[in-house]
């Protein structure tokens, strides 16, 4: 009784973390759970049985995510953006294609693949990288721990960089997620992030306490290609709202009303660009 019971905990769990991470993961687990009885018949070892339910678990993941999926998700709207460079709009990160947080409305993909060419005509050689998007189904759901990442309206992209010791382009990112290396105020500069830790909004600068900052100073902040992307995406009809940390609005002279601080009860905009539609 008490092992039923402490697994069926364990099985709740196991479905929530999934769901809240992939939206997904949760269902097809719970799929997998009947491939159990097949998979134990192949051995009687326990660590095989595990191995084996393991395994299952993650090829149903792999056929969902990356072959149903798509396919599902379009007639409730969302589409995805590409796994790999294409139309010199890529993901920064695999991860964020395996946990199915880059689905998009198609009004967003065009926006940020046109963008991304027009800026690989100005700068050759750029490759845009984007971020988490928003899950592909239900409009609401939310995409942890974005506030309003749930209705496939939002995006977010990463910054450009130069090589510190060449000064050359380089379509990398200090961030292994894109998200937690920011480009800091200076002295003469306000200091959005002061502010909001001042005021008990200790998530806004949580994640530079947990992502590697290693790479921060072999990658300076592309000033240049940053401002020519927020002023892009500014400049589209079907663009609303474009996030950024203040002291890099003012440092860009970036001029569009659409260009605003998101508030103290988000997270810092200094490493990334959070793009919304209308
Ligand atoms: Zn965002």
């Amino acid at each position: 009784m008490v092992v039923a019971i402490l697994k069926y905990i364990i099985r709740s769990i196991v479905f929530l973390l999934l769901t809240i991470l992939t939206q997904i993961g949760g269902v097809v687990y719970l799929l997998s759970l009947l491939t159990h009885r097949l998979t134990d018949k192949q051995t009687t070892k326990t660590w095989q049985k595990h191995l084996y339910r393991t395994a299952s678990f993650v090829a149903l993941y792999n056929i969902a995510t990356f072959l149903l999926v798509p396919l599902l998700a379009r007639p409730f709207g969302r589409v995805p953006l590409p796994l790999t460079q294409k139309d010199h709009l890529r993901p920064l990160t695999l991860l964020t294609c395996l946990l199915n947080r880059h689905y998009v409305v198609p009004a967003m993909k065009k926006v940020a693949i046109e963008t991304a060419r027009e800026m690989n005509q100005r700068y050759p050689g750029t490759e845009t990288n984007y971020l988490d998007a928003n899950f592909p189904f239900l409009k609401g759901f939310p995409l942890i721990p974005h506030l309003s990442h749930n209705d496939g309206k939002k995006l977010d992209l990463a910054f450009y960089y130069l090589e510190a010791a060449t000064d050359r382009v380089t379509n990398e990112a200090p961030s292994p997620i894109g998200y937690g290396v920011c480009e800091e105020p200076l002295p003469d500069e306000v200091c959005t992030y002061c502010a909001c830790s001042s005021k008990g909004n200790w998530q806004y600068s949580f994640l530079t306490h947990i992502i590697p900052q290693g790479k921060k100073d072999k990658l300076l902040f592309d000033a240049s290609r940053t401002k020519t992307l927020a002023e892009l995406f500014a400049q589209r009809e079907e663009v609303e709202k474009i996030f950024i940390e203040p002291h890099l609005k003012t440092r860009l002279h970036l001029q569009s009303g659409k260009i605003r601080f998101h508030g103290c009860q988000a997270v810092r905009h200094d490493d990334h660009l959070h793009i919304q539609l209308k």
